[in-house]
């Protein structure tokens, strides 16, 4: 959880112009994560041997809004697509070839064409897939094929339990995967792996570089295959609740360079690419759903009901996910007073928090509700036809910019058929 970087007097400005509710992004302080972030990586070799090959492809489904995508590629970083139509919105903001890399499960054929049409880096997600894009679209030059470690023989409490996870190759079908790539034409190969979503401890993302190191050894002793970059997927956590702390970047880059040194290099393997695909940590923190304290109700619990619902922020009411709330201009007050903060919706769990310490709420006061800049606007739905709601952003230079416009009521009816 950041401070929030505006104030009541500054959010005023804001909403004489946009009304609340809406999304608003910070760029200065995406631009700054990114910097560390890909800084602390800088060791990473490139294709030649040099430093500079690590790569972020940023989740596009995180926050799909050209404009904030536009603002992280100028920090360096490349595009994690899951979809037809994130694929579009990367052509239309004219990127394409290996700085996409082209995740998906399920994946209709016309998908995969799209992501061979534009360059992208396809990731297999099966072994059936393996056939399935050499004769639906054809096999690309390069080719990445995704994990699943599934039961782990030293049963790895770290990461979790992939076996219950619908996604990837087992062990086996990795090594048959890539000798049928190869026979469909494949020569350039990557390796793949994400098992966990919103994790906070660094030795997490050390014992997956570890386990892809391992493999990318095996692959080569088993079937002379070289492997030029390893994805260890996305999943960095961020510190949603005001006791957590977020992932120590200097930890993380130090264990997966140890492993390297240990793991790759006597292989022989040198240079191996790293790369990711997070999109929570890159945004997440950067943003802040702002919406109004329209009613208050006293019945057995107090409520406070606002002018934003679950359309606009799914994640608590979903999976009870905790997203801190700071009440403007009573930042300094004391959290005396327990509140339900609820939407509009006619379900009991449109809810952005339960038995909520705050300062004394009134209607009329504005509330930011953080960590909306990953998986927050892009999640929401139209249940109930509730329209969701702007995108603003707070540029550098402090100005607001509408970077999308609340969906309408004639939004929301257009696909009828009358
Ligand atoms: C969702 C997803 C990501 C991004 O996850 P974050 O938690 O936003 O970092 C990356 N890769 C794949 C395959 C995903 O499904």
């Amino acid at each position: 959880m950041n401070n929030v970087p505006f104030d009541k007097t500054f959010i005023e400005g804001v909403t004489a112009e946009h009304p609340t509710p809406f999304h608003i992004y910070d760029e200065a302080g995406i631009r700054s994560h990114a910097r560390r972030f890909i800084g602390a990586f800088d060791w990473v070799p490139n294709a030649n041997g040099s430093a500079g090959g690590f790569l972020n492809y940023y989740a596009v489904k995180a926050l799909p809004n050209p404009h904030i995508l536009q603002i992280v590629h100028e920090e360096g970083m490349g595009f994690d697509c899951s979809s037809f139509t994130e694929l579009v919105l990367m052509e239309k903001m004219g990127i394409s070839g290996e700085q996409i890399i082209f995740t998906s499960n399920a994946t209709p054929a016309y998908e995969y064409a799209k992501a061979r049409e534009l360059g992208a880096i396809i990731n297999l997600d099966d072994l059936t897939h393996v056939d399935y894009l050499a004769r639906e679209v054809g096999m690309p030059d390069l080719i990445c094929l995704r994990y699943n470690p599934g039961p782990l023989k030293e049963g790895n409490v770290i990461i979790g339990n992939p076996e219950e996870a619908k996604y990837g190759f087992t062990r086996e079908q990795l090594f048959e995967g890539y000798r049928k790539a190869r026979d469909h034409g494949a020569t350039r190969f990557g390796l793949h792996t994400m098992v966990a979503s919103n994790e906070l401890n660094p030795e997490y993302f050390v014992e997956t570089a570890q386990i892809l190191f391992d493999l990318v050894v095996e692959l080569k002793e088993r079937l002379g295959i070289r492997i030029e970059f390893v994805n260890l997927g996305g999943g960095i956590g961020i510190p949603y609740r005001p006791e957590q702390v977020a992932v120590d970047y200097q930890i993380v880059s130090a264990g997966i360079r140890s492993a390297y040194e240990s793991t790759i290099r006597p292989a022989g393997l040198d240079p191996l690419r790293v790369v990711m695909e997070n999109g929570r940590v890159v945004t997440g923190p950067y943003g802040w759903l702002v919406a109004s304290v329209v009613h208050r109700k006293d019945i057995y619990k107090h409520y406070l009901g606002l002018d934003g619902n679950m359309a606009h922020l799914m994640r608590p009411g979903m999976y009870g996910a905790y997203h801190h709330i700071t009440v403007l201009g009573k930042e300094d007050q004391a959290a005396t007073h327990l509140y339900d903060v609820t939407g509009s919706l006619c379900e009991n769990n449109d809810k952005f928090a339960i038995d909520r310490s705050l300062p004394p709420v009134e209607v009329g006061d504005i509330l930011a509700i953080h960590d909306t800049g990953a998986h927050g606007h892009s999640m929401g739905f139209n249940y109930n036809g509730k329209p969701r709601c702007a995108e603003l952003l707070l540029q550098e230079d402090r100005t607001v910019k509408m970077i999308r416009r609340a969906e309408t009521t004639e939004d929301l009816l257009q696909t009828i058929i009358w």
